[in-house]
């Protein structure tokens, strides 16, 4: 059995007291939430905190705030099932709730946060072990290590986004807020994001996130597909979110696509989105569409399945997404 290491667990009674403490402990404190991340990170020593504060039970971080026609504002500590469950959330943004709904299991959807999913640590096949295992191949670099065993000649990480809400989060433009000792800030969501497998978030480690700004729908519709091993539970190492807004006639007058767990942030897929700007979303569209997305998805072997057919998946997954957003029939390939 796998056991936590000795740490100090600390429980603030607000935010100003939250952001005070991590300022006095320093680098070796790290925040949590629901810890479904966090803690079995620490039993494999990945993340290795002498302090943790507590932020499950902050009321400041458990609101649900604000109307569809003006924009929802989330609560970092609100449940992956308190999000996918609240009928603003669900009337506005189907995406996010499709994305939350899809995450682990319900047991883990009732304990996890939304906050804690978009800070998710990034995976990798050579660092999802135990120590003893990690220990044996002599580590790698995101942890313990020098080399990358997925790359050896790289010098970086290319351990892999796998947040679900990442991604949509980026597709919608919502805002996130961070707040420390040395003030407050927004910032939007795809900039909460480095193409770093290690340097994954541009939040600095002692900042909170408290709060997700997600915009009105405006006539924009989004959607989120993702590919799993099990349909029961399992990571996502593809996922596609789409945001859209078309004329009457079928013409897109803007598109956002970004695709998750094929590198180490979520990718906006410029070329995807610049096929069917301007243009009316038919089947020769979509496949121009999705045939763009092929080249900026970079699976590497570090998750399931075969790096080369999750390359391949990302133009069936493009297309059945546009489809689905801009309400075409479905198609068989
Ligand atoms: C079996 C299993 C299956 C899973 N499947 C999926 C899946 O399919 N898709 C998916 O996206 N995730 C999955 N997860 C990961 C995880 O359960 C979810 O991402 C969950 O939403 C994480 O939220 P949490 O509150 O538990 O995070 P925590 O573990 O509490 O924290 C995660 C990270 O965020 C930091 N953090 C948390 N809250 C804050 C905050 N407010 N401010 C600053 N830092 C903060 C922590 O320090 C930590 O680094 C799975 C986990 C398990 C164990
Ligand atoms: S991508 Fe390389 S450095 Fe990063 S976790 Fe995997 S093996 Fe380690």
């Amino acid at each position: 059995m796998l056991r936590l290491p000795k740490f100090k667990y600390l429980q603030p009674k607000n935010v100003a007291e939250a952001v005070r403490m991590m300022a006095d402990a320093g680098p070796d404190a790290m925040y949590v939430s629901g810890g479904t991340d966090l803690y079995p990170n620490m039993k494999r020593r990945q993340q290795t905190p002498k302090v943790v504060i507590g932020l499950g039970h902050l009321k400041e971080l458990r609101s649900l705030k604000g109307r569809p026609k003006d924009g929802i504002v989330l609560g970092a500590s609100l449940t992956l099932t308190e999000v996918s469950e609240d009928s603003r959330v669900r009337s506005v943004h189907p995406a996010v709730v499709r994305a939350a709904e899809l995450i682990s299991t319900p047991l883990l959807r009732n304990m996890g946060t939304i906050g804690g999913n978009l800070l998710l640590d990034t995976r990798c096949n050579y660092y999802d072990q135990n120590y003893e295992w990690r220990k044996a191949i002599n580590f790698c670099m995101k942890k313990d290590g020098e080399i990358c065993w997925v790359a050896p000649s790289s010098s970086r990480c290319w351990a892999v986004q796998s947040s679900d809400c990442a991604p949509v989060m980026a597709a919608i433009e919502a805002k996130v807020k961070l707040v420390s000792s040395s003030g407050e800030r927004w910032i939007s969501a795809a900039e909460l994001y480095n193409d770093d497998g290690i340097r994954h978030l541009s939040k600095r480690p002692d900042e909170l996130l408290t709060e997700i700004q997600l915009p009105p729908a405006n006539g924009w519709r989004a959607v989120y597909w993702k590919l799993r091993r099990r349909g029961s539970f399992d990571f996502p190492v593809l996922g596609v979110a789409v945001w859209m807004t078309q004329e009457k006639d079928g013409t897109v007058r803007d598109a956002r696509i970004i695709l998750g767990g094929v590198g180490s942030y979520p990718i906006k897929a410029v070329n995807s989105e610049q096929a069917i700007i301007g243009r009316r979303l038919t089947e020769d569209t979509v496949r121009e569409a999705a045939e763009a997305a092929y080249r900026p998805a970079k699976p590497l072997d570090n998750t399931d399945f075969h790096m080369l057919w999750r390359k391949q998946m990302t133009r069936y997954y493009v297309a059945g997404a546009l489809r689905e957003a801009g309400g075409l029939a479905a198609q068989s390939s």
